[in-house]
């Protein structure tokens, strides 16, 4: 499996783009604000979108991506799969931004086919199966981990450490897991501070640290543990 970086900053504090990945060229985790320029960069088309949770530093850029679809006449099939209330979300979006723009006389949000996930409920794509897993953060929020022949990588979103986000870290060969801050605890989101123990548990997995406020990461010595900057790409083999 390939990961590819397109942001990994948190919402604010930051001088990265919002938490964002890419996996086999192709399949989007998650839409912040600056997507549609983050794809354009590393050149890669997307058919097939994750969403996490709909806080505006994951979903919105989403609106956008749609929007230059439809005018760009792409009409390639397009499956975002979400939590409840993601297409009713995207709609009121356009309302509030676009008041000039009639979604009904330009069907911009049905140029894609949206669908709601379920925790445990697995999404069967070609080569790859996709399994939700709840997080606990401030709104509803799913975690994916992402299952092909080879190997399984959990992409967390925003989520504290739950017992289901550390079950999900012992299904999974790697993590790209979300690591706000860097000491202490944080209600809703993980620190390092919390996760070093665990990624110390797992001399054998990987964890890619994403979602970051900026910190100091020069002491931070682990063997397994890595901070991507954004437009690195990993091929993900479980030996
Ligand atoms: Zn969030």
């Amino acid at each position: 499996m390939k990961i590819q970086f397109v942001g990994v900053g948190a919402a604010i504090k930051t001088i990265y783009h919002g938490a964002s990945t890419v996996v086999n060229d192709h399949i989007l985790v998650d839409t912040p604000p600056a997507i549609n320029m983050l794809l354009k960069k590393h050149k890669l088309h997307i058919d097939t979108i994750f969403i996490t949770h709909m806080h505006g530093d994951h979903l919105a850029g989403l609106p956008f991506w749609l929007l230059e679809k439809y005018v760009e006449a792409d009409f390639d099939e397009v499956n975002i799969y979400g939590p409840p209330g993601l297409e009713a979300k995207i709609r009121k979006y356009f309302e509030v931004t676009f008041t000039d723009l009639d979604i009904v006389k330009y069907p911009i949000i049905e140029a894609a086919k949206f669908h709601t996930v379920e925790p445990g409920k697995s999404v069967e794509l070609p080569g790859l199966s996709v399994t939700p897993v709840e997080g606990r953060h401030a709104i509803t929020s799913y975690g994916y981990i992402f299952r092909d022949d080879n190997t399984s990588v959990y992409f967390s979103g925003d989520t504290e450490l739950s017992e289901s986000v550390l079950q999900a870290i012992d299904a999974s060969h790697c993590m790209v897991i979300e690591g706000t801050k860097k000491d202490g605890k944080l209600d809703t989101h993980i620190t390092l501070e919390e996760l070093l123990p665990v990624v110390r548990s797992y001399p054998g997995k990987v964890f890619y640290i994403t979602h970051r406020q900026d910190y100091d990461i020069s002491d931070l010595f682990e063997y397994n543990l890595h901070f991507p900057e954004e437009g690195e790409a990993f091929t993900i083999e479980t030996y």
